[in-house]
C-alpha cells in the first residue's frame, strides 16, 4: 500500500513554482499577484484564505487579501470584484465561499473576469474544462489528478467511482477523469444522495473519490482489494486535546480501509494540500493563458 502523501508533493510543487518565480524574475517579466476576497469571520474560511497567502508568499508570488465584513451587501461585493477585474495588477482571484446567506453566490461567480477565475468556477472555465480545453481547473480536482500523476496511479481503462456531484469537486471529478488524458480514460460513475445500491457500486471500483462530506462513510466491506482510495471530506470534530481545538476526519475509515488499498490520501496530509498547491499552479497559468 503506498500513502498519497500531498504534503510533501505540494511542498514540492511549490518549490518549482519557485523556481520558475526567479526565473520569470530574472527574464524582467510580471511576478503572478493572488487577490483573494473573504466576507465575514467564518474561522475554516480564514484558515484557508490564510494559508493561501502563506503559499503565495512561499513560491514568490504578490499576493493581496481583501477582507470584508459579514454585513457587506451583494452590491459592495459585486464593485470589490468590478475593481479587481480592472486592476491589471491583480493577474488572479478567488472569492472564498461559503458567502453569507444574503449574498447570491451565482451572480458574484459570473461577476468574475473568467480570465482571473483562478478557481475555475465561472461558467465559461466550466465548459472550457468539460471540453477538454486549456483553462483554470477547479483547484480540488486539479490537486487529485495532479497527485495521481506524481505518484503514477495507473488510471486507464479503470472503473471510478466519485461520491459526491458538487460542481467545485465531484462534478469537476467526474468530467476529468473520462476524458481522453493522463491520469483519465477512466469508466466513471457519479454518486449521490439518491444513488441506489452504492456500496455495491463502490466494490466494483478500481478508484474511489470519496467526496461528500460523512466522516468514516467508507470502510472496508465497500473497497475491492488493490483499490485506490482518494478521500476528499474534511469535516472538523472539536477535540479539546488539540492545539488548535479541533480535529480533521475524512470520509474513509482510513485505518480499516487502508491495508486493502493499493493507493490511499490520508485526512490530513493528502487532498487538502494538493488543493492548495492547484490553486498556485493555476495562478502560475495566469501568465501563460495570457499568452494565448
Ligand atoms: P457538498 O456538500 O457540496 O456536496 C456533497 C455531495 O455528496 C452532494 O453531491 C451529495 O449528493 C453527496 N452526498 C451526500 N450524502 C451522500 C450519501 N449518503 N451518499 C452519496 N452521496 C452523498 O460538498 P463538497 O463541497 O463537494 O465537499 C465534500 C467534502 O469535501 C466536504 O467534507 C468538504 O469539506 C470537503 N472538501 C475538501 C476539500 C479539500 O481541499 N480537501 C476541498 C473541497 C471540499
Amino acid at each position: 500500500m503506498v500513502v498519497l502523501d500531498g504534503k510533501v508533493t505540494s511542498a514540492k510543487i511549490r518549490q518549482e513554482l519557485a523556481i520558475r518565480v526567479k526565473d520569470l524574475k530574472a527574464q524582467g517579466k510580471k511576478i503572478p499577484h493572488l487577490a483573494a476576497i473573504l466576507v465575514g469571520e467564518d474561522g475554516a474560511s480564514r484558515t484557508y484564505v490564510n494559508a493561501k497567502v502563506r503559499d503565495c508568499e512561499e513560491v514568490g508570488f504578490g499576493s493581496t487579501l481583501i477582507k470584508l465584513p459579514a454585513e457587506t451587501t451583494e452590491a459592495e461585493l459585486l464593485k470589490a470584484i468590478g475593481k479587481l477585474n480592472n486592476d491589471d495588477d491583480i493577474d488572479g482571484y478567488i472569492v472564498q465561499l461559503p458567502l453569507p446567506q444574503h449574498i447570491d453566490e451565482t451572480k458574484v461567480l459570473l461577476a468574475v473576469d473568467p480570465k482571473k477565475d483562478v478557481d475555475g468556477f465561472h461558467p465559461q472555465n466550466v465548459g472550457k474544462m468539460t471540453l477538454n480545453l486549456p483553462t483554470y481547473i477547479p483547484a480540488t480536482p486539479q490537486g487529485i489528478v495532479e497527485l495521481l500523476r506524481r505518484y503514477e496511479v495507473p488510471t486507464e481503462g479503470k472503473n471510478c467511482v466519485v461520491i459526491g456531484r458538487s460542481h467545485i469537486v465531484g462534478s469537476p471529478m467526474s468530467i476529468l477523469l473520462s476524458q481522453h488524458n493522463y491520469p483519465g480514460n477512466c469508466t466513471v460513475t457519479l454518486c449521490h444522495s439518491r444513488t441506489q445500491d452504492l456500496e455495491d457500486i463502490c466494490r466494483n471500483a478500481d478508484i474511489i473519490v470519496a467526496a461528500l462530506g460523512r466522516p468514516g462513510f467508507v470502510t472496508p466491506d465497500m473497497v475491492k482489494e488493490g483499490a485506490c482510495v482518494i478521500d476528499v471530506g474534511i469535516t472538523r470534530i472539536d477535540d479539546s486535546t488539540k492545539k488548535s481545538g479541533f480535529r480533521l476526519l475524512g470520509d474513509v475509515d482510513y485505518e480499516a480501509v487502508a491495508p486493502k488499498c493499493s493507493f490511499i490520501t490520508p485526512v490530513p496530509g493528502g487532498v487538502g494540500p494538493m488543493t492548495r498547491a492547484a490553486l498556485m499552479m493555476n495562478t502560475m497559468k495566469v501568465t501563460e493563458l495570457g499568452e494565448e
